[in-house]
């Protein structure tokens, strides 16, 4: 393992920002493309907003997020204590949503799943949630002289 850092807030949306730039420093060491740095961030976002909006929906609760950079492989989990999820194959499903009267599209997981590598959810009800995905990142370039 290269390197490894864990970060814990409490479950408000100021936060939400908060993980976004851990994420984004966190990755400047292995150089990211433009376009995979703003895919970081996305999944990490939509995973954190999930964590504070639908685990914890306004109840006192801590969001943490773990990454681990091994080469070019980067392993993000973001973990809540929350609600959890009852059904997840239907949760993952384009669309889906339990929130459609509060203008949530249900597009988080979709959107998770195309800019990751591989996508986990473990959740169990009543003791929470844990969203890990994984992503290769491209070989650095060489810089010609
Ligand atoms: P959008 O992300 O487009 O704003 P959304 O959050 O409803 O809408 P998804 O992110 O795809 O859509 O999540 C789908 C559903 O899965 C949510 O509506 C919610 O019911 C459930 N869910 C997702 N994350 C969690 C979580 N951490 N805890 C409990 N339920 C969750
Ligand atoms: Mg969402």
């Amino acid at each position: 393992m290269d390197n490894e850092m864990t970060l814990s807030f409490l479950a408000k949306s100021e936060n939400e920002s908060l993980a976004r730039l851990a994420i984004t420093s966190f990755i400047a060491q292995i150089d990211p493309t433009i376009d995979e740095l703003a895919e970081c961030k996305t999944i990490v976002s939509e995973a954190v907003s999930n964590a504070i909006i639908h685990g914890y929906d306004g109840a006192d609760g801590v969001v943490t997020v773990h990454a681990v950079l091994d080469g070019d492989m980067l392993t993000v989990s973001i973990k809540d204590e929350g609600r959890g999820i009852p059904d997840i194959a239907s949760a993952r499903e384009p669309l889906f949503t339990t929130k459609g009267h509060e203008e949530r599209s249900g597009m988080g997981f979709t959107i998770m799943e195309s800019f990751s590598d591989e996508l986990h959810i473990e959740s169990h009800v009543g003791h929470g949630t844990t969203i890990t995905f994984t992503k290769k990142f491209s070989p650095v370039q060489a810089v010609a002289m």
